[in-house]
């Protein structure tokens, strides 16, 4: 067993340090009117860098809030955290995704995201990086589209 009080003995790290990135140090972000509808927070979670090659994100929308369509060009993770979320893919219905989900958007598939209409919703993004690029911004999810009509 170990003992408090004995001294340290220097060690030879081969891997690199632990890091804790500590609640409450990275700000809420409010996401572009530019690329959303509705009121949406960007909660950053870790960038993507040389540790691994995608970004976290938590993502925050208030109901009837959602995403422009957009692709990925090497995809990305969603998982629903809390509320009731809607996913869609060009030509292809709209479905609804509920906490412990997790969707799959493979890479270069147009898609959108956000909240159901009454309910909000909030999923972490896990998105891969080339090039410094993890999204390609298309037009905005018209009412008629989120309202699959
Ligand atoms: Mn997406």
């Amino acid at each position: 067993m170990s003992n408090a009080a004995e001294p340290q003995t220097s060690t030879t790290t081969t891997a690199a340090d632990t890091r804790i990135t500590r609640a409450g140090s990275q700000p809420s972000v409010v996401a572009p009117a530019e690329y959303f509808t509705g009121r949406v927070r960007i909660d950053p979670v870790w960038p993507a860098n040389g540790d691994i090659n995608a970004s976290g994100g938590m993502v925050t929308f208030e109901p009837g809030a959602r995403s422009a369509w957009h692709t990925h060009p090497k995809g990305q993770y969603l998982m629903v955290v809390s509320g009731v979320g809607l996913y869609q893919e060009w030509g292809k219905p709209i479905r609804k995704i509920y906490p412990g989900d997790v969707v799959w958007c493979p890479p270069g598939v147009k898609h959108w995201h956000g909240a159901a209409p009454a309910t909000a919703m909030t999923h972490l993004a896990i998105t891969g990086t080339v090039d410094g690029k993890n999204v390609e911004w298309m037009e905005k999810v018209t009412d008629e589209q989120y309202n699959g009509r």
